[in-house]
Order: structure tokens, then C-alpha cells, then sequence
């Protein structure tokens, strides 16, 4: 168990003066690894109907409003193909949650010879991993601990974004009408990733009502699931970017120094997961939160674009090297699982053996 600062003491880092900030970021930097991370990816959007109606989100759509119910496979192995093509090593499925409760979604489904989503997930990511050795990683909002377990035996890694702890928002335009985004349930699907020995991916997202004492519980209740578990393997903190056609349209952004501070918090209050921020959305400042503590930069995709952002095109690998080596930190690309993590409590076996191949392939 990792030593856990006291909330008062993390409220002293959030408030912090400039100068008592500089402080941090120079114990940050005195003796940490001079890596910072990324993965290779192909970002499949599966569908984009969803039961939550979230008040920043472009990716859901309507039924009449899509260009597909559901990615047939052949879209999605011509995807991975092209993808394996240029050596990306993750396929990172994205959906709206629940999107089988559609009748629509769920007879495309059926005609597809699925059941259900999951069904057709798990018969996806195994010929992902069997027939293109490239690794799943899922992140299809709530599903059962029964789902999550057996999803795991085909995904090298699984996520969920906690976003907040705050229940209040459940009441205003964010989500008020997301009962998927209550962070009950969310911190137990977390658990039940925890229980089940699933590589997992979570983190915040930020400037959408919550608070400063939010931003602390939030990750508070991740530490202690960490502490418990030990399955969390990166904290995404991901700033919300105000968008003209969402109901928070007029939504401002978080202030960028706020952000730094919850990305040195996070590194302080996380010694043993790594911190990732987003570089396509904050492409100017990459240095900045690296050296607040972020030592991930999430997926890079050479094909495809960030589907929940569409309008902030990734950075290139070259370009990101460069800014990393400019304030003398070297790039490495990882897989969707992390090192420490490529073991056979953590990866099924069918999974493991892929991954130990790959992670030769890369190193
Ligand atoms: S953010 Fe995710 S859960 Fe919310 S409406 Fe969009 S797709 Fe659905």
C-alpha cells in the first residue's frame, strides 16, 4: 500500500502558490525514469448509439443520424489490417453504453449472428488477437462482472473513465439523463476489474461542474481501489473542450494551471500508475504536464482520429519525440497493457502469449 497524503494536504497541492509549485514539480522530477510512454493504436468506433445523453458528447448519435448501427466485421478487420500494416499494436474498441438496448442495434446484431454486444466484442477481439496479433482493449461503459471477466480473456486491457465522484451533476445538463455515469456504479465496475485481475484504465474528466474537493475524492476512491487491487495501470486526466454543438456549448475550459496541479497531485498520489494526458488536446503544453508528473501520452493513432475529439487531430510520433526530447525525456512506445502487468495473474493465457511476443517486437 502506497502512503497516502492526507485530503488537506492534497488541497495545499491544488491551491498552491506558483512558487510552492515549482517545489513540486522539482521533487517530481528529481528521481523519476526519463520514459514517457505511448501506444500504438487503431481507434474502432463500434457504434455510436448509446442510452446516456451526456452534455459534452459528439459521439453519440441518433439512429437516424448514423452511417452504421454497428461496425460489421469486415469494416473492422479491413480497419486492423490496414493498421497492423503500420505496426500499431492496440484495437481499441469505443461504443455508447448499452447500445443493445436499441431493438435497431440489437436485430443488426442478431442478423450479424450475435446475441448481444458483448457476444459480439469478445468474437471481434479474439480474432483481433488470434488472426492480426494485435491487442484488444475495450472500454464499452457498465457491463456485468460476468461480461467484464470473460471480455478479459481476449483484451489485453480493459478501461472505464470514472470522470467524477460528484453525484450532483446527475441532476444537471451533464448527466442528467446518463444513468450509466452515476460514479456508484462506476467505481464498482472499477472493483469488479479489480476482483477479476483486469489491467485497467480509468481517470477524470475535467471542467464539467465538478469541484476542486471533487477532483480529490475522485482520486481518493481510485487510490483506495488501487490499494486494494492493484489492477489500475494509468489515470487519464482529460480536460473537457467546449464544442459548438453540445449542450454545454458555453462551458468554459479548465484553466490550464489547474490542470498542471491535478497532474502533480496525481503523480504525488500515484508513485505506482502512470499519469496520461491526451496530447492531442493539449498539443501545446505536452511539456508542461510531463513535467508536472504525466509520463503517458494514451494512444497515438497513425490512421484513425480521436472519435470523442474529433476536431484535435493527433500529433505526430515525430513531433511528440521531439518536445519530449527537448526537456531531455525520451519517447517508448509501450503496448495497451503495461510491462509491469505482462504476467499470468494479470493476462489470461491466450492473451499472455501474444503480449509477451509483441513486447519483444517493440522493445
Ligand atoms: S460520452 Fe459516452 S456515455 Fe456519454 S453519451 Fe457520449 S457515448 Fe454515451
Amino acid at each position: 500500500m502506497v502512503d497516502i497524503i492526507s485530503k488537506k494536504e492534497a488541497k495545499d497541492i491544488l491551491n498552491a502558490d506558483l512558487n510552492t509549485s515549482l517545489d513540486y514539480i522539482k521533487d517530481i522530477n528529481f528521481e523519476r525514469s526519463n520514459c514517457i510512454t505511448y501506444s500504438k493504436n487503431i481507434f474502432l468506433p463500434l457504434t455510436h448509439i448509446c442510452q446516456n445523453h451526456c452534455g459534452y458528447c459528439t459521439f453519440k448519435k441518433d439512429v437516424s443520424d448514423v452511417e452504421y448501427l454497428v461496425m460489421d466485421e469486415n469494416k473492422v478487420f479491413n480497419m486492423v489490417s490496414k493498421a497492423k500494416e503500420l505496426n500499431c499494436t492496440e484495437a481499441l474498441f469505443a461504443f455508447g453504453e448499452s447500445a443493445d438496448k436499441n431493438d435497431l442495434v440489437k436485430s443488426q446484431l442478431n442478423d450479424y449472428g450475435f446475441e448481444s454486444m458483448v457476444d459480439y466484442v469478445y468474437y471481434l477481439s479474439d480474432t483481433i488477437l488470434n488472426r492480426y496479433e494485435m491487442l484488444p482493449h475495450t472500454n464499452m461503459g457498465i457491463i456485468s462482472r460476468d461480461d467484464l471477466r470473460r471480455l478479459s480473456s481476449v483484451n489485453a486491457s480493459m478501461g472505464l473513465m470514472l470522470e467524477t465522484t460528484n453525484k450532483h451533476l446527475l441532476k444537471t445538463i451533464v448527466h442528467k439523463d446518463s444513468p450509466g455515469k452515476n460514479p456508484d456504479k462506476r467505481l464498482n465496475f472499477i472493483k469488479n476489474a479489480g476482483k477479476e485481475n483486469i489491467p485497467f484504465t480509468t481517470g477524470l474528466l475535467i471542467g464539467i461542474g465538478e469541484t476542486m474537493d471533487d477532483h480529490i475524492d475522485s482520486l481518493y476512491e481510485i487510490r483506495k481501489l488501487q490499494d486494494k487491487y492493484g489492477h489500475i495501470q494509468e489515470i487519464i486526466i482529460q480536460n473537457f473542450k467546449p464544442k459548438e454543438n453540445i449542450p454545454m456549448k458555453d462551458y468554459p475550459e479548465p484553466a490550464v494551471i489547474d490542470l498542471l496541479k491535478l497532474t502533480i497531485l496525481a503523480s504525488i498520489m500515484f508513485p505506482d500508475v502512470s499519469i496520461q494526458i491526451p496530447p492531442n488536446l493539449n498539443r501545446e503544453l505536452i511539456s508542461f504536464f510531463v513535467l508536472c508528473g504525466a509520463d503517458d501520452l494514451g494512444g497515438v493513432s497513425p490512421l484513425t482520429k480521436d472519435y470523442v475529439n474529433p476536431e484535435a487531430i493527433w500529433p505526430s510520433i515525430n513531433e511528440i519525440d521531439d518536445v519530449v526530447n527537448n526537456i531531455n525525456f525520451s519517447l517508448k512506445e509501450r503496448l495497451p497493457v503495461y510491462e509491469k502487468f505482462i504476467n499470468e495473474k494479470f493476462l489470461k493465457e491466450k492473451v499472455y502469449e501474444k503480449v509477451v511476443k509483441l513486447q519483444k517486437e517493440i522493445s
